[in-house]
């Protein structure tokens, strides 16, 4: 076992891997840029380093800084944790040269999801169902006419390279498709430096479900069910719940055991999440993301399992602790994102924490790396902390997220909060009748 991580990452997520280091008798290494001197992360673990200034390019993206961190600090193995990272295959090879394990899958694997034409391609190949759409990539304007005629309209192009919501443009009819073929392409080169488009159905109300799978490297792996995670506002998740509302154990099953067996199939180590549009009782593949998911915690709840642990214990060579029998699910989870952003319009308001107040009690845990007098910083991403409960139902996990949310205090800057004691009023959000549009229509009517 190593003896030493280093956490590629800060806030939450790199609180989550510490917290799974120290229950392992691990030493942990935190990074950190100049504006995080005083963060959390850097707080808790056993040792830290600063490797740059505050844009993550300098700092949390810097590659040699991160490696020369591991040399200084004797760490062993690097947790990418989320984002900045954590899907970047240069990066798993270069610490390969350097001799450090990094605590995720294969290069290969990451740059086969990495490039979703490609993914697809492999999916498909693998019996996992996928959004009808065209056969690879499509070059020119004519040919995007002639898939969008064959597969109907609306039709929805997407970047090959795209992610977090991005490089994505919906056309319903042969008039909108030049102008949307052109921009979505303009636009992936100009976000992604890769032109490179593709063509898929567009679902009318599908709902976001996606199956955690894991894998122990050598051939063999599991899956832990579904989480649903439609509630989306520009393609951004904001609560998740597992299991789906609209999710049999017959469809989980078999869903489920696809994913599974195709995973095992490649070889795939670590945790991964295949992402599905579901409508109408049938499953398309989106897209994998080969990391931990930020909604990670929703299926530990379910499933009484610590997946950043198997993570580590799979990367150091050692088996996972389960196998597919042992996987049952106990109760309901939901987690909401505790953004600083003011809502409506989910500007960010990055600042200083007047007082803060955890919620606590039966079935609910909060990762989060706030504290009072903390100064959120205004360089990075928004999410400062997640809520997550856990009841022995659906309506009992709703009421203990009304109770929670009602004792949790942030003071000093604007939270999503006051979005998810709204939406718990909500008929929809009590029965789980959302599709992903539900949330961007509810915003538009109230708002
Ligand atoms: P990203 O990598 O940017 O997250 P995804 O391919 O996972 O991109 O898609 C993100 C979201 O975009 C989905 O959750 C869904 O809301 C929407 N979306 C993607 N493909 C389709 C499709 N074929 N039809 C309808 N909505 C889609």
């Amino acid at each position: 076992m190593f003896e030493k991580i280093l956490i590629a990452n800060r806030g939450e997520i790199a609180l989550r891997v510490i917290r799974a280091c120290r229950e392992m008798g691990i030493a942990s290494v935190a990074v950190h840029s100049t504006a995080d001197a005083d963060a959390m992360h850097v707080r808790m673990a056993d040792e830290s380093v600063c490797i740059g200034p505050p844009p993550s390019t300098s700092s949390y993206l810097s590659m040699p800084g991160l490696i020369s961190a591991c040399e200084i600090t004797g760490a062993q193995a690097i947790h990418p944790g989320y984002g900045f990272l954590s899907e970047n295959a240069a990066f798993v090879q270069m610490l390969e040269d350097h001799d450090i394990t990094f605590i995720g899958p294969r290069a290969e694997h990451i740059r086969i999801m990495g490039d979703k034409i490609t993914a697809k391609d492999t999916m498909k190949a693998l019996g996992v169902p996928c959004v009808p759409g065209s056969d690879g990539g499509v070059d020119d304007v004519e040919t995007a006419k002639q898939v969008a005629l064959d597969i109907g309209y609306p039709v929805i192009i997407k970047a090959t390279a795209g992610g977090g919501g991005r490089g994505m443009k919906v056309a319903a009819d042969e008039a909108g498709l030049e102008v949307a073929f052109r921009t979505a392409r303009a636009e992936a080169k100009a976000a992604f430096g890769n032109p490179d488009v593709y063509i898929e159905k567009y679902l009318q109300k599908p709902r976001h479900i996606e199956i955690q799978i894991f894998g122990d490297g050598k051939g063999r792996a599991v899956h832990l069910g579904e989480r649903d995670c439609s509630l989306q506002r520009r393609h951004q998740k904001v609560l998740e719940e597992a299991p789906g509302p609209s999710i049999t154990p017959e469809e989980r099953d078999r869903i489920g055991r696809i994913c599974a067996d195709a995973v095992a199939r490649i070889g795939y180590a670590g945790a991964g999440t295949i992402e599905f549009l579901y409508e109408d009782g049938e499953f398309y593949f989106i897209e994998m993301n080969t990391r931990l998911q930020v909604e990670h915690p929703v299926t530990e709840a379910i499933f009484d399992v610590d997946l950043v642990r198997q993570q580590i214990l799979v990367a150091a060579g050692q088996d996972m602790e389960f196998r597919q029998e042992d996987l049952s699910i106990r109760g309901h989870a939901i987690e909401v994102r505790i953004n600083a952003e003011k809502v409506p319009g989910f500007t960010p308001c990055p600042g200083r924490i007047t007082q803060y107040h955890a919620p606590g009690g039966l079935g609910v845990r909060i990762d989060s790396a706030l504290y009072d007098g903390y100064a959120i910083p205004p360089y990075y991403d928004s999410l400062i902390g997640k809520l997550i409960v856990h009841g022995r139902n659906r309506d009992e996990a709703l009421a203990r997220l009304d109770r929670a949310l009602g004792e949790l205090i942030v003071d000093g800057v604007d939270t999503t909060v006051p979005l998810f004691t709204a939406l718990l009023q909500e008929p929809d959000i009590q029965t789980g009748n959302y599709s992903i549009h539900w949330l961007e229509r509810w915003l538009d009517q109230k708002f």
